[in-house]
């Protein structure tokens, strides 16, 4: 396989995570409630930088034999280090026009940003032509409203700017192919999407279920794996933080439970492990497949 992507099979299912790149945030941004000592030393242990975090992107294609489903797509063309889902794709044998179900995790602008082709801005078009594109019809409403309240998120102004005006630009050109998702419900056989407020208000999990083997992709209910070992830190882009906690914890001890495997958009490449629980509370974090 190229480089950036990752295949493997939930049961009869082919699945492959692909990098769309990645992005450098403000640690502040990512752990705003963090206390500033027990993080550095989380940092530190860790040997990361203690001013910014390298958040990678990571899209999951989803072959069944029946359809071909990518959960969330990219941020697009909006920064220099993202916007390589559809070359991805190809390397994987997948054209555009082969997608036929897109799910958006939420809308958030590394997430929706690659759902439109937007070669010609004046007239953006969907990306993936013959798609259904499938979305929390919350997540809907909330970001094609006359007004959308993002004051709860703890960030500075202009990047809840960004975040408002990318979601109205992406989400404008799906309309015609747009599928709300209600409640949870199976998009597809195999895979299910499942309601997971807090960071979005339609924000959605992904859980892929075959012969017995289950991923579930929690798209952004933890964006760190030091979310799962403090699930008391929240993250700055949450825009229910209480909700989101809850959210998080509900989806990890059904993870454990039922012994799934999981993946999260924006943990390390290629972004799938497993956790355990901690003695002392909370999750450990163990990447791989
Ligand atoms: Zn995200």
């Amino acid at each position: 396989m190229p480089a950036g992507s990752h295949a493997f099979q939930v049961g009869s299912i082919r699945c492959t995570v692909l990098s769309d790149g990645y992005f450098r945030y403000p640690v502040s941004w990512f752990f705003p409630n963090a206390d500033p000592g027990e993080l550095s030393r989380e940092l530190e242990n860790r040997h990361l930088p203690h001013e910014s975090i390298l958040s990678p992107y990571t899209c999951l294609l989803v072959e069944t034999g029946r359809h071909v489903v990518l959960v969330d797509t990219g941020a697009g063309v909006s920064s220099s280090t993202t916007g390589a889902i559809v070359a991805r794709l190809e390397m994987a044998g997948i054209r555009p026009k082969d997608v036929d179900t897109v799910v958006l995790t939420h809308a958030h602008p590394d997430h929706v940003g690659g759902a439109i082709d937007a070669r010609n801005p004046r007239f953006p078009r969907p990306a993936f032509p013959n798609a259904i594109y499938m979305l929390s019809d919350l997540e809907w409403e909330f970001w094609t409203a006359a007004r959308t309240d993002l004051r709860a998120l703890r960030l500075p102004d202009d990047m809840k700017y960004e975040i408002d005006c990318t979601a109205r630009r992406c989400l404008t050109p799906l309309r015609l192919q747009v599928e709300p998702v209600e409640k949870e419900i199976d998009i597809v056989p195999g895979v299910r999407a499942i309601p997971a407020p807090g960071h979005t208000p339609g924000h959605l999990a992904v859980l892929l279920s075959s012969d017995g083997e289950q991923l579930l992709n929690l798209g952004d209910a933890a964006v760190h794996p030091l979310h799962l070992e403090h699930p008391e830190w929240g993250n700055g882009f949450d825009l229910a933080p209480e909700q989101a906690a809850a959210t998080r914890r509900a989806l990890l001890e059904r993870a454990v439970a039922e012994n799934m495997h999981l993946m999260a958009f924006h943990f390390p490449f290629p972004s799938v492990g497993r956790v355990a629980p901690r003695a002392g509370g909370g999750w450990e974090w163990m990447p791989g497949w």
